[in-house]
């Protein structure tokens, strides 16, 4: 089952457009299923499940962390990911820098961006986001590269307003990408779409689809 969904999901996305198998709550043999047709990239949202799970699978697998990270929880995590798709805030960021400097790694962070009607998801408002690279805080980082930003629409059946979520983190994006007066380098990620509407996030642009339950089936909370 699992190794069909990830061979038919492969040959429907389009070339250049990275999937990301997400397998929080998922056992790793599982993981190992998808792992054994081709499958590298991986997500999870909880740091203990995925210190759990790391060590019982191949060295090779690229974990993106993509739940809210505590700031209690981040020394855990640094150097074992190679991506942390959900910085939420520029305190949690600040504290993902000084880790990674203490640790002598460089982190690669996505900068979360709310943009859905539910005040419950978490990131940046758009407006917060573009002060911040504005006004050049991201100066500050040393270990840390920021590689893009992600987010999530809304949770609707209103196709026309997932489109127009996705449009706007999309915009969002190049407002940013676009201003060569940043000095910004390697920004090139927009991590957006999940099992239900991934096919309108690369319609409007995405380069990274994070999907679960299409793979790995419903998850049991
Ligand atoms: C769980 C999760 C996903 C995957 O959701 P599915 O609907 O199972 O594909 C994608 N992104 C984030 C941030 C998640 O927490």
């Amino acid at each position: 089952m699992v190794a069909e969904e990830i061979i038919k999901l492969r040959e429907e996305i389009p070339e250049g457009i990275s999937l990301v198998a997400v397998s929080k709550f998922h056992p790793a043999s599982m993981i190992r299923e998808a792992y054994d047709v081709g499958q590298r990239l991986f997500g999870e949202s909880r740091v203990q499940e995925l210190l759990e799970k790391i060590p019982l699978l191949p060295e090779d697998i690229e974990w993106h962390f993509i739940g809210h990270l505590q700031t209690n929880k981040v020394r855990q995590l640094i150097g074992k990911v190679a991506l942390i798709e959900s910085v939420d805030s520029e305190k949690l960021l600040a504290l993902i820098d000084s880790e990674s400097r203490k640790a002598g790694v460089v982190t690669n962070v996505l900068m979360q961006v709310h943009v859905a009607a539910e005040e419950t998801k978490f990131g940046f408002l758009p407006e917060e986001l573009m002060s911040y690279f504005k006004d050049k805080r991201f100066e500050n980082l040393t270990n840390t590269h920021i590689c893009g930003v992600m987010g999530m629409a809304s949770n609707t059946s209103d196709m026309s307003r997932v489109r127009a979520d996705f449009a706007e983190i999309r915009r969002i994006f190049r407002e940013i990408s676009e201003d060569n007066s940043l000095g910004l380098r390697g920004f090139d990620r927009v991590s957006m779409g999940m099992s239900h509407d991934w096919r309108i996030a690369v319609e409007e642009g995405s380069t990274s689809v994070r999907i679960g339950s299409l793979i790995f089936g419903e998850r049991e909370y």
